[in-house]
């Protein structure tokens, strides 16, 4: 039988730190750093089982301890991180550095201290005592548009009942959030016909006509900007679906009528709301420019949809109630819950540290957060897992 071993605050430090320490930039991979957690995990009598991408490059992993039951708590949180390749760092981004009330690295509120945290948890529980599971998921690509989260929803064979409740640790500044923003991507190739400046006349221009495509556009974002749903109060700034016209690329010199180009385009619709529906205009709107519309594709190259948890669902109260919250908490960035949710999972983002200091140069957890997140997250789970609130009455 396991010997019963408890988590110090040193452990949890111990780990955040050689998380951060591996560079789990999206376009790397993240198996090093997976292997790492999962014999961390194994060691403190965790079921660990791995779901690699296709070429072995990239791993999900889910940590399971308890009873292979119906009711359990999941705790999720990506892996990788997005590049620390920007000026303005003082010290190494990939070493944890304790800098006054901080910890400072890449990934350290987004999201390595909240990951350290739940595997710290997974360890820590007792399985003897459980009731129900408690399931860690920790995933890749979170940050290009939750790629590991969607494979996830594939690759899972119900091998043991998942939890059909979950908190993702997203920094949150420890606010329970229950509903964010979607994000799709789409990309729009216009064809023309090269030929040498001179002779315009045996070409047809592509960047022109990607031009009136960008207009059109352009009044399909005030049109969306103009329309309000159910959860645009929760949006005060943005009460709207976002479209951003983000990238242009195309054109090879100035003596070339151009043969081809292409816009990439973001979209953040609003909870509630459905990315197909805006594709469908976006679709509409391109298909009634005249005469062009046969020059022009429109590609899907991601789709990360909104999270939309109700209020009274059970992990939104009873996290809420934890916590002592009482307002509804909204966020614009998207998140792995949404294609959790997608899978049947109700999910609340709840996490320490604050998404304003993400994905910046010296990106940092306040020391305090980290420890409160613990104190809060083991009472919960505990209450969750162990004590079994339904017995309550
Ligand atoms: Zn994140």
């Amino acid at each position: 039988m396991q010997t019963r071993r408890t988590i110090s605050h040193r452990d949890r430090v111990e780990l955040f730190r050689r998380l951060i320490a591996f560079d789990t930039t999206s376009a790397k991979s993240n198996v090093p750093a997976a292997d790492d957690l999962a014999n961390f995990l194994t060691d403190r009598g965790c079921r660990v089982d791995r779901f690699e991408s296709e070429h072995g490059q990239k791993v999900n992993l889910v940590a399971h301890k308890g009873p292979e039951c119906d009711g359990g708590l999941l705790l999720s949180g990506h892996l990788d991180v997005v590049p620390a390749t920007e000026d303005g760092w003082t010290s190494d981004p990939f070493g944890l550095t304790d800098v006054d009330d901080r910890y400072v690295a890449r990934g350290s509120a987004d999201m390595k201290g909240f990951v350290a945290l739940a595997a710290c948890l997974l360890a820590d529980i007792d399985a003897d005592q459980m009731n129900v599971p408690l399931v860690g998921l920790f995933t890749h690509d979170e940050e290009v548009g939750t790629i590991g989260a969607q494979r996830f929803c594939n690759q899972w064979d119900d091998r043991y009942p998942l939890p059909k409740a979950g908190i993702i640790g997203e920094p949150t500044e420890l606010r329970v959030v229950r509903m964010h923003k979607g994000h799709t991507k789409l990309r729009i190739d216009v064809l023309g016909t090269p030929a040498h400046s001179g002779y315009p006349h045996l070409g047809s221009n592509a960047i022109e006509k990607l031009g009136r495509v960008i207009h059109a556009l352009t009044e399909l974002r005030r049109q969306l900007e103009s329309e309000r749903c159910d959860t645009s109060q929760f949006y005060p700034e943005t009460p709207f679906a976002i479209l951003n016209q983000a990238v242009v690329e195309g054109g090879v010199a100035v003596n070339i009528i151009p043969g081809g180009c292409s816009l990439v385009v973001g979209i953040r619709v609003l909870p509630g709301q459905k990315s197909a529906d805006t594709i469908e205009a976006v679709r509409h709107t391109i298909g009634s420019i005249p005469d062009i519309a046969d020059d022009v594709s429109v590609s899907l190259i991601g789709d990360s949809p909104p999270l939309l948890t109700a209020d009274d669902s059970e992990i939104n109260w009873r996290l809420c109630e934890h916590v002592g919250q009482t307002e509804t908490a909204a966020v614009s960035y998207a998140s792995d819950a949404g294609p959790l949710a997608a899978m049947g999972i109700e999910c609340v983002l709840y996490g320490p540290g604050s998404i304003e200091v993400a994905h910046r140069p010296n990106e940092y957890l306040p020391k305090d957060q980290f420890e409160q997140a613990w104190g809060s997250l083991s009472d919960f789970a505990r209450k969750w897992c162990i004590d079994g609130w339904h017995s309550e009455g």
